[in-house]
């Protein structure tokens, strides 16, 4: 145990000298260091000397290719700043298309500050371009963090080998965080993530950014909290600061709630816009009927036929993209507009061919579910999603639902999309 800990203290001087030569004489003017706050708490020093070795020995023996999952906020300034002087140099910052342009120039900013090259990820398809399809997120209804975040943070990890993200997640920010252990995994994510200052207070966190004159994120001059403005979880008195500080975006914001809230017929439109009441809000759910199956069964085999209603060939293309998943036995049946699709259901439960097809003929392509096969054998196309069929192994977590899913009803259209395409079962 001493060993252990004289190690540890050796290695904190030695960080602290590349400290005080590195980042002493730095000021970053652009950015004002307002927010420094208290002095140095009693157990500050104790901290570090706790936390810097493990994020020291988890990167050496753990991981092989860790990168710092940046969020462009005060806590994963800390963490990349801890990684950068144990020679971790792979950040990712995931832009969510919804991030304030001062946190954009702020990575570009650290960029210089660090000498790295932070790298940046966005989802397929913007914020409002989703909004579009599946309504404003609300607190009760929370599309957002599997598309727009995390998403495009589980494909950067597989495209880039990377085996572990080190984030700036505190226990103290919420009742949920409390649970979380140094390291964890995230449904959506699928590599470990490590998260070194776990246990740290905010004081901590600040104080380690005055200690080594770190450039903080300037909106923390205005906001406790960083993120994507128009978060349904900002307070009210955010909501009032952002209207002087962005009224650009806020009256963008507030006209596109205009519109929505007239497509759903919403009448008190001051109490859903201007009260904010759209950040707890849930939208009614309409299922439409496409098409109707029933089931051929003989003594070893089950089948299903469907007939749709509508545009039956663009429906078919939309489930023989997605079908090699279940099975290639399928036939397509008759001409035009009035073909029906027989599918073996080789042994599958008819549950997950209704899956299947919900998400095909549901698809908005926001890419969350690509991101998570660990193959990387689902894709975007023109119609909606499709499958490689040299990659897919058939292990079918993609048709997962419920607790063994990791995103909710295995598709996020399919769970939140207001009108949904469904298929009823014609009793013959
Ligand atoms: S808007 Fe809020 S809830 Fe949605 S992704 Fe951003 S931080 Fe998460
Ligand atoms: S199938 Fe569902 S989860 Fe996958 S990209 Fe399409 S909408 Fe998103
Ligand atoms: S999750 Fe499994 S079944 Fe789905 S596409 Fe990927 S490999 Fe195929």
């Amino acid at each position: 145990m001493e060993e252990k800990e004289s190690s540890a203290i050796a290695w904190l001087l030695e960080v602290s000298s590349v400290s005080s030569n590195k980042y002493m004489d730095i000021e970053a003017p652009q950015l004002g260091c307002k927010k420094i706050i208290g002095s140095n708490s009693p157990d500050f020093l104790e901290k570090i000397r706790e936390d810097f070795p493990d994020i020291h020995k988890v990167a050496k023996r753990n991981f092989k290719n860790l990168a710092v999952s940046f969020s462009g906020g005060k806590d994963s300034l800390v963490v990349l700043d801890l990684a950068e002087r144990v020679g971790i140099k792979k950040a990712v910052f995931s832009n969510t298309t919804i991030e304030f342009d001062q946190t954009v120039d702020y990575v570009e900013f650290l960029n210089d500050f660090y000498s790295l090259n932070i790298d940046i990820v966005t989802p397929p398809r913007n914020f409002f371009e989703l909004v579009e399809d599946l309504g404003f997120p609300s607190r009760r209804f929370r599309w957002c963090c599997e598309v727009i975040k995390f998403g495009p943070l589980a494909k950067y990890a597989r495209e880039n080998n990377i085996d572990g993200f080190i984030t700036g997640l505190r226990k103290e920010e919420s009742t949920r965080r409390k649970g979380y252990q140094k390291i964890d995994y995230n449904p959506v994510v699928p590599v470990p993530q490590i998260n070194p200052i776990l246990d740290w207070s905010e004081s901590d966190v600040w104080n380690y950014i005055k200690t080594y004159k770190l450039p903080y994120n300037p909106l923390y001059d205005y906001f406790d909290r960083i993120g994507c403005w128009c978060c349904p979880y900002r307070t009210k008195k955010e909501w009032e600061k952002m209207k002087a500080i962005i009224p650009d975006k806020i009256k963008k914001l507030e006209d596109r709630l205009q519109k929505y809230a007239e497509k759903l017929g919403i009448g008190d439109k001051e109490k859903f816009i201007y009260q904010y009441g759209w950040t707890a809000w849930t939208p009614p759910l309409k299922k439409i009927t496409s098409g109707v199956f029933y089931s051929i069964k003989n003594s070893s085999s089950e089948s299903i036929e469907i007939i749709f209603l509508g545009d039956s060939e663009s429906q078919i293309n939309k489930i023989k993209n997605l079908l090699w998943i279940l099975t290639d036995d399928y036939e397509v049946i008759g001409e035009g507009y009035h073909k029906k699709i027989r599918i073996n259901l080789d042994g599958h439960p008819r549950k997950k061919i209704k899956i299947l097809i919900e998400k095909a003929l549901n698809c908005i392509k926001c890419g969350a579910c690509t991101a998570l096969c660990e193959r990387n054998a689902l894709y975007l196309v023109d119609n909606g999603i499709s499958v490689n069929r040299k990659l897919c192994t058939h292990c079918l977590k993609c048709l997962n639902t419920g607790s063994k899913s990791s995103i909710r009803g295995a598709c996020i259209a399919r769970n939140y999309l207001r009108s949904r395409n469904t298929l009823n079962q014609l009793i013959k």
